[in-house]
């Protein structure tokens, strides 16, 4: 497979699950072609087992209540701006492998029963409904298990996979579940991302079916804005998603992010990071103008505003997930 051919595979193939799911209600399976001795020209999928899953959503120096757990170790969408490479340190290619956690679940399970409530965020460093989800079901099967001990959950994903869970995120007491959307919607920066229109369509599903959706734009990258934020905004209105959170692209601390992105797109960060605040304060007024709720404040799940207790709130208004 030529380079870049394998992006646009997986991309067109995540891009009909939607469509899929449409015709489907429970059950696909989705399969993907691995390459087990060659990186650099396929996936490489490796199922491991992990000691330890929940954690605190420590974001810089701030510190956390709610939880984050990764199913996931590396993430097939391959974003070229992605901070989870610089969380990681792992020298494989970015976007070519996944690691599976398959015993994630029974973890889960013995972790949460001496963990004090609080929102589970999926997740802070993969996707949970990156393809190979569709086989494993590793982020389904703890779901079930959050499910059973009545935890919160906030789901951010670029993938319409998501819907396939619909049935069990409607039994959640507290559920809101998010697309990241960013300023850069396109094959060069976000090489298996499924397109757009599919993450629109899925927000519409997951409302009409009375699940809480909200977006992630992010990143921003100023310089760089070519998802055209009004038609997107009137979309987002029509969709009737409950609350927007906007991300800057930041490389600060994710060096190896840096390096990759000026890899991958030829683009020096210093150039289209000028002019940060400005765009991020133009874009906000924006959304205001389509009265979108920029405030986050429905994301928190205590419902209490005080600057402690809405701390996911900023974590995900400075992510750039
Ligand atoms: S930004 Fe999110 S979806 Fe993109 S590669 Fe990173 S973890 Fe995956």
């Amino acid at each position: 497979m030529r380079k870049g051919e394998f992006g646009k595979e997986v991309s067109e193939t995540l891009n009909c699950i939607s469509e899929l799911l449409e015709r489907s209600s429970s059950t696909f399976i989705l399969e993907m072609r691995t390459e087990q001795n060659n990186s650099d020209k396929g996936v490489k999928i490796r199922e491991v087992r992990c000691s330890t899953l929940l954690h605190r959503l420590n974001f810089g120096e701030r510190p956390s209540t709610e939880y984050t757990i990764n199913l996931f170790r590396g993430c097939l969408h391959g974003c070229t701006y992605c901070y989870a490479p610089s969380l990681i340190h792992d020298d494989r290619r970015w976007g070519s492998y996944v690691d599976v956690k398959i015993n994630a679940p029974s973890i889960l399970e013995k972790e949460i029963r001496r963990a004090k409530k609080n929102v589970v965020f999926l997740s802070s460093a993969s996707d949970p409904y990156q393809a190979v989800e569709a086989r494993y079901k590793v982020t389904r099967r703890c779901l079930e298990v959050l499910k059973k001990h009545d935890f919160p959950i906030l789901i951010l994903t670029r993938s319409p996979l998501v819907l396939r869970d619909i049935d069990l995120i409607k039994r959640f007491g507290w559920a809101r579940v998010g697309f990241s959307i960013s300023s850069v919607s396109d094959p060069i920066y976000e090489p298996a991302v499924p397109k757009l229109e599919s993450r629109l369509k899925a927000l519409r599903r997951l409302n009409d079916q009375g699940v809480k959706t909200w977006v992630s734009l992010a990143p921003i990258v100023p310089k760089l804005v070519l998802t055209n934020l009004d038609w997107l905004f009137k979309k987002l209105k029509e969709v009737r998603i409950s609350a927007i959170s906007l991300g800057l692209l930041r490389f600060n601390g994710y060096e190896q992010s840096k390096v990759m992105f000026k890899e991958r797109t030829g683009l020096d960060s210093g150039n289209v990071l000028i002019r940060s605040q400005e765009t991020l304060r133009e874009v906000r007024a924006l959304a205001e103008r389509y009265d979108l709720d920029t405030s986050c404040s429905s994301l928190n799940w205590t419902q209490e505003k005080t600057k402690e207790n809405s701390s996911i709130d900023s974590f995900l208004s400075q992510g750039n997930r």
